[in-house]
């Protein structure tokens, strides 16, 4: 080792920095050897080393180091281009630890690029923004909510493409599959038995089987194309059922009766989660045959067509759990009538006015006017899987802040003499 303290400053600088490319180097190679490793234990069947347990007790490395290196180098594989470009040198290793938190294997390419540039704290500012923002799933499949029609060549048929996140999704399934139930009970002289009503149910347990599969009502999904559990389904009753449910969707659309069908709560899309899910940030919860994240869940129990029902580990259902949580009519109507329009800052939308819990309910808040605001639908998304907040009270006003730090006030709300009595 050389002798530094013959050494002047502006060498000591210089070399620190030589040792820091150095050590940098090193944990690159480190990185690519522990990819390596996986990559070999993968094909003896082993389970990814997640936790670097493994490298811990075989390479005798210091457990939280094991741990970032075996993290990084199983979360690289799902990022291709930023793991090129830890490779070679061109993104920090510290920086990929960050990237990984945040990064999606669809921006692996972007991100990439971007990160070349950037310092530690950069990363961690990106990876603090990115998790603010929103639940990067629910924003990424909210975004890519589409519908879209096209033509045959011979104009006489017309194709449709839908996307939508699961909760929407679920809900369009849930109308189409209540029409197709009410037609064949139609058909069948009226005599609609109780499935065809789902009105009656009432009793949550009836959507969630022993196991952890849940649907909108147990007949339509046996013989609709998501049922697959009985007795296999044949092609023809497939298309047959198909049939039904083009019919179904247009006879819905035409006669209007969609809201009637939500209004009557027939149209049976039902969430089903823990507690402890409900108030995660993290947790994906199941909305019909989908998942939708906890936060979407959120908004779905502040007020929604969609239930919520709350189970216990063993997915049993919690007492009434999410209907004595959800706003009643009454409260509802009086919301509406206090604040008359979305609360949010310049939106005048009356319309698709949806009831917001300020301090949602799986989170301790309460189901009473203080704690209670309409919100119109776009903007009741943008206070739960959007990033914005909001806090406080109604008498005391609210505050809403965007994810980028602009505060917004709304002033008490109150009703208006008049409107008491
Ligand atoms: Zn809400
Ligand atoms: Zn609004």
């Amino acid at each position: 080792m050389h002798d530094y303290s013959t050494w002047g400053l502006r060498d000591l600088y210089k070399r620190i920095r030589e040792l820091d490319h150095a050590s940098e180097e090193i944990r690159i190679e480190k990185v690519a050897v522990v990819r390596a490793i996986e990559a070999r234990r993968a094909e003896s069947g082993s389970k990814p080393d997640r936790f670097g347990h493994n490298l811990s007790s075989e390479a005798g490395i210091a457990p939280r180091e094991a741990r970032q290196i075996s993290g990084l180098a199983l979360g690289l594989e799902h990022l291709p281009e930023v793991a090129k470009g830890v490779e070679s040198g061109e993104i920090k290793v510290d920086v990929a630890t960050e990237l990984l938190k945040f990064a999606t294997p669809e921006e692996d390419r972007k991100i990439a690029d971007q990160a070349k540039s950037w310092s530690v704290p950069q990363a961690e500012e990106a990876a603090r923004r990115r998790r603010a923002i929103a639940e990067k799933e629910a924003r990424k499949l909210h975004e890519t909510r589409s519908f879209r029609w096209f033509y045959d060549a011979d104009r006489r048929h017309v194709n449709f493409k839908g996307l939508f996140p699961a909760a929407e999704g679920e809900l369009l399934i849930s109308v189409i599959e209540t029409e197709v139930k009410r037609a064949d009970a139609k058909r069948a002289g009226g005599d609609e038995n109780c499935c065809a009503d789902s009105g009656t149910h009432t009793d949550p347990g009836r959507h969630i089987d022993s196991g952890t599969h849940v649907h909108g009502f147990a007949s339509a999904a046996n013989s609709g194309p998501r049922g697959d559990t009985e007795q296999g389904i044949h092609e023809k009753s497939r298309e047959e059922y198909s049939r039904r449910c083009a019919d179904a969707l247009i006879s819905t659309l035409s006669s209007g009766s969609v809201s009637e069908v939500f209004a009557g709560s027939r149209a049976q899309v039902t969430v089903v989660a823990t507690a402890q899910e409900m108030s995660s940030n993290e947790a994906a919860v199941r909305v019909g045959s989908g998942f939708v994240s906890a936060e979407v869940a959120r908004r779905l129990m502040c007020d929604s067509d969609i239930e919520v029902v709350l189970v216990d580990q063993q997915n049993r259902p919690i007492g009434l759990g999410a209907n004595t949580r959800s706003v009643p009519k009454r409260l509802s109507r009086l919301i509406r009538a206090r604040d008359k329009t979305c609360v949010f800052p310049n939106c005048n939308e009356d319309r698709h006015i949806q009831i917001h819990h300020v301090v949602h309910a799986a989170k301790g808040g309460r189901t009473i006017e203080e704690n209670l605001a309409a919100l119109c639908f776009f903007h009741h998304h943008l206070v739960h899987e959007g990033g914005w907040l909001m806090m406080g009270t109604a008498s005391s006003g609210l505050v809403i802040k965007s994810p980028y730090g602009q505060v917004y006030e709304t002033g008490p709300l109150v009703m208006e003499l008049a409107q008491v009595g």
